[in-house]
């Protein structure tokens, strides 16, 4: 990963949204602040790759095939996405047999396991695999070490999408390992070889912690050939490490069920923010919360669309935190292609350019 970090004034668009709140004044007289007010906004942050590309995908079904177009879970963790593209006529459904037979149906970023595309296809359903690349090579890699004879400790949280699709490509042979607080509780057959693979939205810092303890239990465990967090996920730790400790409150644009988003405001508290919070939408950001905070620090998970962003900036610019600096850590440039369920069709439609990728983004290590 890039370590540069570089800073530069960032000049927004502050168009006025209608709200029902204080005025600056009445909130600065609530709520005294020393020192210059102004925010530290990370970047990367939002949108990554995989992200773009579902999303792409969806907007890209709804287009050529028309509504409805069902899919499999939220395709990205974020109600805003979510809630937009059930406006354009996406039906998102829990399981395949909530899918009327016949109909088309988008597997989510998260993935999923092989007995969901088996379910799929028994139902005569027509699928878009709209799962992040980096999510895959998980996968492969279960495959893979589960044919070669290993015990795969996966470290992940239980119950997450994307840990229930990789758990089910092996799941004779894969521990959910939830984090370091179950290593020494783990029992695994003894003489099995043992890999670690991971969940790619977790903490950098509590996974190596994880791996740390295991090595500690099990001297034979062996490495993945490559991290499992992705670049995404890395690259918004890292900026947000950078900005928490010069922040006395982190704002973190996210959902809840958003598990990059939530460990953003985890590691900035780890690393010195005074207060943290995830918020959806700038609504529901408190002014109890600036009390006393001259630093506003803000990032945003993988799967949020910067115009939440630049709503919750208006937001602070309302409040007096209208000087924003913007702390870069990495530069991004990947572009995934979309889906190849989807490429004959774009391709058909003279929608090249989409048949070759989404918009996307790409991290130096
Ligand atoms: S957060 Fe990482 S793994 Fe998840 S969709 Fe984005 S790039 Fe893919």
């Amino acid at each position: 990963m890039s370590t540069h970090v570089s800073s530069k004034p960032v000049s927004m668009p502050m168009p006025s949204m209608p709200r029902v709140r204080r005025s600056r004044e009445e909130v600065e007289a609530a709520a005294p602040v020393h020192g210059e007010k102004k925010v530290l906004l990370a970047a990367p942050r939002g949108y990554c790759a995989g992200v773009d590309r579902a999303v792409i995908a969806v907007e890209k079904a709804l287009e050529h095939y028309g509504p409805p177009i069902y899919v499999r879970k939220q395709i990205v963790h974020n109600r805003h996405v979510v809630e937009t593209l059930e406006e354009r006529g996406a039906i998102f459904v829990e399981e395949t047999d909530e899918v009327p037979e016949g109909s088309l149906l988008v597997f989510s970023a998260h993935g999923v396991s092989p007995a969901v595309v088996q379910s799929a296809k028994d139902r005569d359903l027509e699928t878009i695999d709209a799962t992040c690349p980096l999510v895959t090579k998980v996968h492969r890699e279960a495959v893979r070490f589960a044919k070669n004879g290993y015990r795969i400790l996966l470290i992940g949280h239980e119950g997450h999408e994307e840990v229930e699709g990789t758990y089910g490509e092996a799941p004779e042979v894969t521990t959910i390992v939830n984090g370091p607080e179950e290593v020494a509780d783990l029992v695994v057959p003894e003489h099995e070889k043992l890999i670690w693979l991971s969940q790619t939205t977790l903490s950098v810092d509590e996974t190596l912690e994880t791996v740390r303890l295991l090595r500690e239990r099990f001297p034979h465990l062996e490495n993945p050939p490559s991290d499992d967090i992705c670049y995404a996920t890395s690259n918004r730790q890292h900026a947000i490490k950078k900005v928490a400790p010069q922040a006395d409150l982190v704002l973190v644009v996210g959902s809840t069920n958003s598990s990059n988003s939530v460990r953003l405001v985890e590691v900035a508290l780890e690393y010195g923010a005074k207060n943290a919070k995830l918020v959806d939408f700038a609504r529901e950001v408190d002014e109890a919360w600036f009390e006393g905070v001259a630093t506003v620090g803000v990032s945003s998970g993988a799967s949020v669309p910067e115009v939440l962003v630049q709503e919750v900036l208006r937001l602070l610019a309302d409040y007096g935190y209208g000087e924003i600096e913007e702390i870069v850590t990495a530069e991004e440039d990947i572009i995934f292609s979309l889906p190849k369920e989807l490429r004959p069709i774009l391709r058909a439609h003279g929608d090249e350019s989409r048949a070759l990728g989404g918009r996307g983004t790409k991290t130096p290590k």
